[in-house]
C-alpha cells in the first residue's frame, strides 16, 4: 500500500497542528501509524490522497447513515450556499428542523442547535443545574460526552486510547462536583444518590455507550436510572450523540420506552457537517435564554447549510423506515460472521451489536462496563487494525469504538470485511 502523499502532508501537518490532526482519535498513534489523509468519499468507499480506496466504518464517527456525499442529501445544497452561508439572524429552516426533532421526540418538547455534541452536552449541564438549583452531576465510566471540562473524567473514546481520563488543565474544583458510577450497575447508582442524592443536580447517560466500544445499556439499567431520577428530583439525560436517529428514528429512548428529562444530540442532525442540540421538557427549556435566565449563545448556531443538510438526512430517514432495517440487517450479518471467525480460529473475543453500531472485542465476554473493555487485548486489536488497513479496511484506529453501518454499505462490502477479518485475525493471533 502506497502512502506516500499521506506521509508528506503528515510531516507538514505536525508542524502547525498538535499531532498534525484536529482530533486526538485521528491520528492512528494508538495503532502505531500515521495518519492516511482523504481525498473524497461516495457511498461506503472512502478515498485518501494516494488513490487508496477503503471501505469506511468510521463514517464520520456516526452521522453518515446514508454513505458519504449521498446525492439525495447534497442536492440543493449548492442553491443554498449561492444565498448565503451565515447570517447571525434566524431562518425558516432552523424551525422546520426543530419541529422535525420534537416531532419524532416525545420527551423533547423544545430543542436548542448548537454546534457540537461537547457544546450539547455541556450546555444541557448548565440548564439542569440551574432548573434543579444543585451542582452536582453523575456520569458513566467509560461514557463520553464530548470535552467539556466538569464532563471530563473517566470517559471514553480517545480519552481511553490516550490515556487521560482526567485531563490536566482542568481543575479540581471544576470536577469536584462530577460523581462517576459504573456502568450498568444499578446497585453503584443507588448508593451513591443515597449519599449524594439531593444534591445530583443530572444524571448524564449514553443509553448504549458507543465510546467504549459498543457496550448496550441493560433495559433494568436505564428504567432504574429512570426510576431513581424521578424519586430524588434530578434530571435524567440521554446523551443520543451517537444513538439519537441512529438506533432508531426515536433514538435509544425509542427502543428501551424511556423517556428522559432531557436528551441531546449531535452530527447526524448535520448529516456530516457541524452540528449539536439539546432539548427536553418545555418548563426545563424555557429556562433558557432568552426566554429563562441561562445563558447559552452561538454565532454559528442553526447554521443554515448545516441545518439544510440535517434536514434532508432527518427527512431521508423519516420517510423510509425501512432504512433501520435494512441497515441493522447489515449489522447482524457482520455480527454473526465475526462470531463465526472467532469460533472457527479459536480466538477469544466477543462481538457487541447495538442496531448498527458493531464492536469486535478482543476479551472474553460479556463486556457489559469499562472495566470489562479494559480486559481488551490492545496489541492484537493494533496488529488486526493494521492487516485490516491493508486490506482496504478502514476501522476507528482503536479497540475503543464502534463500527458504524451505514446503508450504502453493500452485501459484498460486509462479506469481504469478514473474510478480510478473518485473514487478519489469523495473523494478529498467529493462527
Ligand atoms: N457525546 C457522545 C455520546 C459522543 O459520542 C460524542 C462524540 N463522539 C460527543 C458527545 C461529543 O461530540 P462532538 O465531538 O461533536 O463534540
Amino acid at each position: 500500500m502506497n502512502t506516500r502523499k499521506s506521509e508528506n502532508i503528515y510531516q507538514e501537518a505536525v508542524k502547525y497542528i498538535p499531532g498534525g490532526v484536529n482530533s486526538p482519535v485521528r491520528a492512528f498513534k494508538s495503532v502505531g501509524l500515521n495518519p492516511i489523509f482523504v481525498d473524497k468519499a461516495k457511498g461506503s468507499k472512502i478515498y485518501d490522497v494516494d488513490g487508496n480506496e477503503y471501505i469506511d466504518y468510521i463514517c464520520s464517527w456516526g452521522p453518515l447513515m446514508l454513505g458519504h456525499s449521498n446525492e439525495d442529501v447534497l442536492s440543493g445544497v449548492e442553491e443554498i450556499i449561492r444565498k448565503g452561508t451565515s447570517y447571525g439572524v434566524p431562518t425558516e429552516i432552523e424551525v422546520k428542523m426543530a419541529k422535525l426533532i420534537v416531532d419524532a421526540y416525545p420527551a423533547v418538547e423544545m430543542v436548542r442547535m448548537v454546534n457540537s455534541g461537547t457544546e450539547a452536552t455541556m450546555s444541557a449541564l448548565r440548564v439542569a443545574r440551574a432548573y434543579t438549583k444543585r451542582n452536582k452531576i453523575l456520569k458513566f465510566e467509560g461514557c463520553y460526552h464530548g470535552h467539556s471540562d466538569s464532563l471530563l473524567v473517566k470517559s471514553g473514546s480517545g480519552t481511553i486510547t490516550y490515556g487521560v481520563p482526567t485531563s490536566p488543565g482542568v481543575p479540581k474544583d471544576v470536577v469536584k462536583d462530577t460523581l462517576v458510577c459504573r456502568y450498568n450497575d444499578l446497585e453503584s447508582v443507588q448508593k451513591i444518590f443515597k449519599e449524594h442524592g439531593n444534591d445530583i443536580a443530572a444524571v448524564i447517560v449514553e443509553p448504549v455507550a458507543g465510546n467504549m466500544g459498543v457496550v448496550a445499556g441493560k433495559k433494568e439499567f436505564l428504567e432504574g436510572l429512570r426510576t431513581i431520577t424521578k424519586e430524588y428530583g434530578s434530571v435524567l439525560i440521554f446523551d443520543e450523540v451517537i444513538t439519537g436517529f441512529r438506533l432508531a428514528f426515536g433514538g435509544a429512548q425509542e427502543v428501551y420506552g424511556i423517556e428522559p428529562d432531557m436528551t441531546c444530540f449531535g452530527k447526524i442532525i448535520g448529516a456530516g457537517l457541524p452540528v449539536g442540540a439539546y432539548g427536553g421538557k418545555r418548563e426545563i427549556m424555557e429556562m433558557v435564554s432568552p426566554v429563562g435566565p441561562v445563558y447559552q449563545a452561538g454565532t454559528l448556531s442553526g447554521n443554515p447549510l448545516a441545518m439544510y443538510m440535517g434536514y434532508k438526512n432527518i427527512s431521508i430517514l423519516k420517510e423510509n423506515k425501512n432504512i433501520y432495517k435494512e441497515l441493522e440487517q447489515k449489522a447482524i450479518k457482520l455480527e454473526n460472521g465475526f462470531k463465526e471467525n472467532l469460533e472457527k480460529l479459536n480466538v477469544k473475543g466477543t462481538v457487541n451489536r447495538a442496531g448498527s453500531l458493531v464492536c469486535l472485542f478482543f476479551a472474553e465476554g460479556p463486556i457489559e462496563n469499562y472495566e470489562d473493555v479494559m480486559k481488551c487485548d490492545v496489541e492484537k486489536f493494533n496488529i488486526y487494525f493494521k492487516e485490516l488497513l491493508k486490506r482496504g479496511i478502514l476501522l476507528a484506529p482503536t479497540q475503543f469504538e464502534a463500527m458504524f453501518l451505514s446503508n450504502a454499505h453493500t452485501d459484498e462490502d460486509i462479506e469481504y470485511t469478514i473474510k478480510a477479518s478473518y485473514e487478519a485475525m489469523e495473523i494478529a493471533f498467529d493462527k
